[in-house]
């Protein structure tokens, strides 16, 4: 059996491709944040992560320029040996600060983040416990660490402690959850998770992926709670509200320093070219200094989320920036999805299996930097789309 015989067999994506319902990896011609253009067509952009709108902020956009022309475009080489800038280690030490933490280090993605950190820590004999809604990063950072793996019901903290209660006393546990869950746009309820943890002497982690930049004044969910102290370790990415690419972990200097000499996707990849950490740095002092745009942001979410049920839409759990649209249906939401990339609204369709086919949903984010006008019209288009083909009333 030839191993290349299932690529033959594979024609999924050319069957949705032939019926028009194909919406993955479409080239963008042109984007200035919400705006942006597919060859001549004109669409707003409510499919981005780009939560402050910092990717064109002049002063990001400067700094990314300016270490260019400075250390030129790549690091070529490892954190570990040839790699590691000055510009790094700035980052480091302001992302401590900004977090409230002794020690941070930056990775070159945030998925790498994940994978680094989950397999230096869960050794051989030791659990990490996840929510089953957590990141694809943090499901693979489990596969890839010796430790093993347990799962809870998302946000069941009932099962998460039933889960915690069925393992040896004597062994080194961490319980892992997204700060805010990246499709269903629901908060981890920390305040109710830390005594859980606390209970059975797990560690915790929270991925604040989508949390930073948007949560607790900017600094994230455990932040939100008034919790910073009770988090052992936030993961946070600079591919979101940072608008950049690389991600970070936060915690206890003697636990980064431990990740520094052992996670493995730290030790083995480039690290992040300069002009991304000069744009993070950038990035990170926007959200000192224009704190506006963060709650910018959370109202335009709470206007939107308040507009989508008004028609008649089902938002799920959403208490973010991150809404949902659920169709419950693949086909009717690659239907939806076209229609409103027809009428010039990009979204993304999830469907399954990322998540169970009754929850297939249009993932939509929004921007500080959406206009009212642009919102407006977001709805509208909604709310035209969704009568012709009879998801609303
Ligand atoms: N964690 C979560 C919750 C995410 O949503 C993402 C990105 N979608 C990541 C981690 C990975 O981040 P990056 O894009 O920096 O690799």
């Amino acid at each position: 059996m030839d191993l290349f015989e299932k690529c033959r067999q594979y024609t999924a994506a050319r069957d949705a491709k032939a019926a028009g319902l194909y919406p993955y990896f479409i080239p963008l011609t042109d984007s200035e944040g919400t705006d942006v253009t597919v060859g001549d067509h004109r669409l707003i952009m409510i499919g981005s992560n780009n939560y402050l709108g910092l990717t064109t902020h002049p002063k990001v956009r400067q700094a990314a320029i300016e270490a260019t022309r400075r250390y030129g475009t790549s690091c070529t080489g490892s954190r570990f040996l040839n790699g590691t800038l000055e510009l790094h280690l700035e980052l480091e030490r302001r992302l401590a600060a900004f977090m409230g933490t002794e020690a941070a280090l930056v990775f070159s993605t945030g998925y790498q983040t994940n994978l680094g950190t989950i397999s230096a820590l869960v050794g051989r004999g030791d659990f990490v416990i996840t929510d089953k809604e957590d990141h694809a990063s943090i499901v693979d950072g489990c596969r890839l660490a010796f430790g093993e793996t347990r799962r809870f019901r998302h946000g069941d903290l009932a099962h998460l402690d039933r889960v915690l209660a069925n393992l040896p006393e004597d062994v080194g546990k961490m319980v892992v959850v997204d700060g805010v869950f990246s499709m269903g746009g629901d908060v981890a309820s920390l305040p109710d998770l830390v005594p859980v943890c606390q209970k059975y002497g797990a560690r915790l982690m929270v991925d604040d992926a989508h949390s930073i930049g948007v949560l607790g004044g900017g600094r994230g969910t455990a932040a939100h709670f008034g919790v910073t102290d009770q988090v052992d370790l936030t993961m946070g990415t600079f591919s979101k509200s940072f608008a950049s690419l690389g991600g970070f972990i936060a915690g206890a200097a003697d636990v980064i320093h431990y990740i520094q000499h052992n996670a493995r996707s730290l030790i083995f990849s480039a690290s992040m070219p300069p002009s991304n950490a000069a744009a993070a740095l950038a990035a990170l002092d926007v959200m000192e200094t224009e704190p506006e745009r963060i709650a910018r942001v959370n109202q335009i979410g709470e206007r939107m989320r308040a507009g989508f049920r008004e028609l008649g839409f089902n938002v799920g759990m959403s208490e973010t920036p991150i809404i949902p649209i659920i169709i419950g249906d693949n086909t009717a939401t690659f239907k939806a999805w076209r229609s409103l990339y027809e009428a010039g609204v990009y979204t993304n369709p999830v469907i399954s299996p990322a998540v169970p086919p009754e929850l297939a949903l249009l993932r939509t984010s929004y921007m500080a930097t959406h206009t009212d006008e642009q919102l407006d019209r977001v709805l509208e288009t909604f709310a035209n789309v969704g009568r012709a083909l009879d998801l609303i009333a």
